[in-house]
């Protein structure tokens, strides 16, 4: 890779103009550390471009030159993806300034937008026109559709809707050459070859810019019923989740696990939160129906009858239904008063789920006695971040150099009952070594060979991912 010249610079700078790029410390600032502060990096210069030209004419003048250029969405990534190197070599780029709707399909049920608009105003700009876009997820104020997308990102509404990638129709992409690929179909049905647009979802960057998407939509939900039950192990949560699917069909829309040390940690630190229930249970659990109170009131109750929930409260309000849900939302920011954690995002399928959690909990304590921890997320579908903090009595440095033990006995365990060492958080920097350990060497091989296939130089987020 070569290093940005001067030369270089301000041809990047006449492409964008005065209000496309910075090379302001302080603005740059945000943009060069991840959020946990885990990752840092620099950059020569931040670009902004405003439209798909002026992202191509940059990406061909990298490739002209050899520089690096790594695309940086809201920046909430968990991989540390979005960070340039520390060499200050790369070129940063966010798409900040290209957050327009650039149309709407009611009939189609399909909506273009740029890669820019956040998350949550492609939510708005969908209800504008009395449609959902289901995608939801903790960072949905920040992160950008684009990252979204690249990322593949999950969330509370997987079970019901898939991950970003099943939400998506079509892409604009810029190439790593500058060329742009317009695939920007709205098409439901399309057997006309490789359907290259989910190359580039899940890619983070590597194959290529995303400037713009063709999103699915959907009718609104008229009514939701939010349930909190106390249930008294992951057994009886998987039972839950089948006996509850059995009765309602799809209307599960969210289906959360939490076990009581998550519980503590939020109303031990989140004001204003509290625990719903009056009992205190190993485990509960939080789910979202679109469905009639009545019919979630017959499912509860014919749950309790069966054993598989001891208690539980059904919220009779939008507001209660959102602050049952802050309970679960607030858990990551509970979570760091406690010192440092080391986290994990692994998927297995859902009825492995009990024994794997009790071997992987098992065999951490064993090597860190007094470690906590705290194993919740997305039950539904078989994805649950497995998140351990530190011993109260020990240093965050000592905890922290035990990262890679730790790691290697939650994936070892996840990979061997047929999981995912990452279900969402993508790999970006932190588990490109990691992820050698589990992909088969064609898996591997083939990864490397379609990144060099679109990506010769490899110019586009160098040092990121599989490939
Ligand atoms: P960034 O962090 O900026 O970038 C992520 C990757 O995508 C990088 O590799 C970057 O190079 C690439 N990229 C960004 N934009 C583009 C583009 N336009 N074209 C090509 N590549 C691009 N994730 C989940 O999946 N589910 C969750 O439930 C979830 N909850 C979260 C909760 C919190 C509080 C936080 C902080 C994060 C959470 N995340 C979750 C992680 C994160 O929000 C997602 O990975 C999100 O999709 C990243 O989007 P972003 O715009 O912030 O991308
Ligand atoms: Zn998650």
């Amino acid at each position: 890779m070569s290093s940005p010249t001067p030369e270089f610079l301000s041809r990047l700078v006449s492409i964008v103009g005065a209000e496309g790029h910075s090379t302001d410390p302080e603005v740059l600032a945000p943009h060069l550390v991840e959020w946990r502060g885990r990752w840092r990096g620099n950059t020569p210069i931040l670009l902004l471009p405003k439209t798909t030209d002026e992202v191509s004419r940059i990406v061909a003048a990298c490739h002209d030159a050899g520089v690096g250029i790594v695309p940086q969405g809201g920046n909430t990534g968990l991989q540390g993806g979005q960070i340039p190197g520390a060499h200050g070599n790369e070129v940063l780029l966010t798409l900040s300034r290209m957050n327009r709707v650039r149309s709407v399909d009611p009939i189609d049920n399909s909506m273009v937008v740029e890669a820019g608009m956040t998350l949550l105003a492609v939510q708005q700009a969908a209800a504008e026109h009395d449609r959902l876009f289901p995608l939801s997820l903790g960072a949905e104020g920040t992160c950008q559709i684009g990252g979204n997308l690249a990322t593949n990102a999950g969330g509370i509404h997987v079970v019901r809707y898939g991950n970003a990638r099943s939400l998506v129709l079509g892409l604009e992409v810029v190439l790593p050459d500058g060329r742009v690929w317009d695939g920007l179909r709205a098409l439901r049905k399309d057997n006309t070859g490789i359907d290259l647009k989910n190359l580039f979802v899940g890619s983070e960057g590597t194959l290529g810019i995303i400037t713009a998407a063709v999103l699915k939509l959907f009718p609104r939900h008229r009514q939701v019923s939010t349930v909190f039950a106390a249930v008294p192990s992951i057994e009886a949560a998987v039972a839950l989740l089948g006996h509850t699917q059995h009765r309602v069909e799809d209307a599960v829309l969210a289906f959360e696990l939490l076990p009581h040390s998550a519980l503590e940690l939020v109303t031990r630190h989140i004001p204003g939160t509290v625990n719903p229930l009056g009992e205190v249970s190993p485990f509960y659990v939080l789910f979202d129906l679109t469905a009639p109170r009545a019919l979630a009131e017959s499912v509860i109750e014919s749950a309790l009858e069966n054993g598989i929930v001891t208690d539980a409260t059904i919220a009779d309000s939008p507001s209660k239904g959102q602050a049952l849900w802050r309970i679960r939302e607030s858990l990551p920011d509970a979570q760091k008063n406690e010192g440092a954690s080391i986290k994990h995002d692994v998927s297995v399928a859902v009825s492995r789920i009990p024994a794997y959690v009790a071997e992987a909990e098992k065999q951490i304590r064993a090597l860190i006695p007094d470690c906590r921890p705290v194993t919740f997320g997305h039950l539904g579908d078989g994805n649950l971040h497995l998140c351990v903090s530190r011993p109260v009595a020990m240093r965050d440095a000592d905890f922290l150099a035990m990262r890679d033990p730790v790691n290697h006995i939650v994936h070892d365990l996840a990979h061997e009952a047929g999981g995912s060492i990452s279900a969402e958080h993508g790999i970006g920097i932190g588990k490109r070594e990691e992820i050698r350990r589990y992909k088969s060497a064609v898996e591997l091989e083939l990864n490397t060979r379609i990144k060099q296939a679109l990506d010769p130089r490899g110019i586009m987020n160098p040092g990121k991912g599989v490939g």
